[in-house]
């Protein structure tokens, strides 16, 4: 079995227009040949252009989510099809600002991930406990509860990567300690062994996100099960991402 490839992942929510794609060209310049894998999940109105701008380089692009279905009438979403069709490999599914702003529940995000796979994009499925779920010792409990909730049974290691984002260090400036980011990591390392078995489960990235900067991402890369990051608003400038990048290689 190979070993994990290292993943830095920007998410960058609603942020964006077209004046944002010189982000991407000094990334380009700077990462385009990077021994790990860069990822950018930029609004989808950026996907088409910013695809054309990586061109050959080592950039891959991803959604932020998409629809259970294919097509239809669901006015404002869009599906897997469309994001795969503007270029994009992956996509962010169940987000905490998706699940808290949209209602999505575990049962939206797994019918999410399956239209996801169907059209060949790799998921990033997002776990995480709110401060007052941990505060009363839950964040196992909910941790467990959204990995069999949300991952469908048809994942591979391959196809599926999980980030644990703690809901109370998002975009706060604080996060976990390296202890408790260790705890988590190994706990859902366990838990998809168990689901998928050793081969799957040790395939499968585990992503940390949660108020990243390049000052914190070394210390969190060498924790146990910790194969990368999902990054928010330090992934936003080059520069800053690009100090992430280089903590984790
Ligand atoms: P943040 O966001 O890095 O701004 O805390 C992380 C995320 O929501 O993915």
């Amino acid at each position: 079995m190979g070993m994990r490839v290292k993943l830095a992942a920007g998410n960058w929510k609603m942020n964006g227009t077209r004046a944002a794609l010189a982000e991407i060209d000094t990334l380009v310049a700077a990462h385009g040949d990077a021994a790990i894998e860069i990822l950018i999940c930029p609004p989808a109105t950026l996907l088409a252009p910013m695809a054309e701008r990586i061109g050959t380089a080592k950039i891959a692009l991803g959604g932020q989510t998409c629809h259970p279905q294919a097509s239809g009438a669901h006015t404002g979403d869009i599906s897997a099809e469309m994001l795969a069709d503007a270029g994009a490999t992956h996509v962010i599914l169940g987000h905490s600002e998706r699940r808290a702003d949209h209602g999505e529940s575990d049962d939206t995000v797994r019918a999410q991930a399956r239209a996801a796979l169907a059209a060949g994009l790799t998921c990033i499925i997002c776990v995480g406990e709110t401060e007052a779920q941990r505060d009363a010792a839950n964040t196992l409990d909910i941790i467990s509860g959204q990995l069999a909730g949300s991952i469908p049974d048809l994942s591979t290691g391959e196809s599926l990567i999980v980030a644990y984002e703690p809901v109370w260090a998002i975009g706060t400036g604080r996060t976990p300690t390296l202890d408790q980011i260790g705890e988590v990591h190994d706990y859902i390392r366990a838990e998809l062994e168990r689901r998928f078995g050793a081969g799957v489960g040790r395939s499968v990235r585990l992503l940390y996100g949660g108020s990243v900067k390049p000052g914190n991402a070394a210390e969190i890369f060498a924790v146990s099960n910790v194969d990368g990051a999902l990054v928010g608003g330090a992934s936003l400038k080059a520069s800053d991402f690009g100090g992430i990048i280089d903590a984790l290689q």
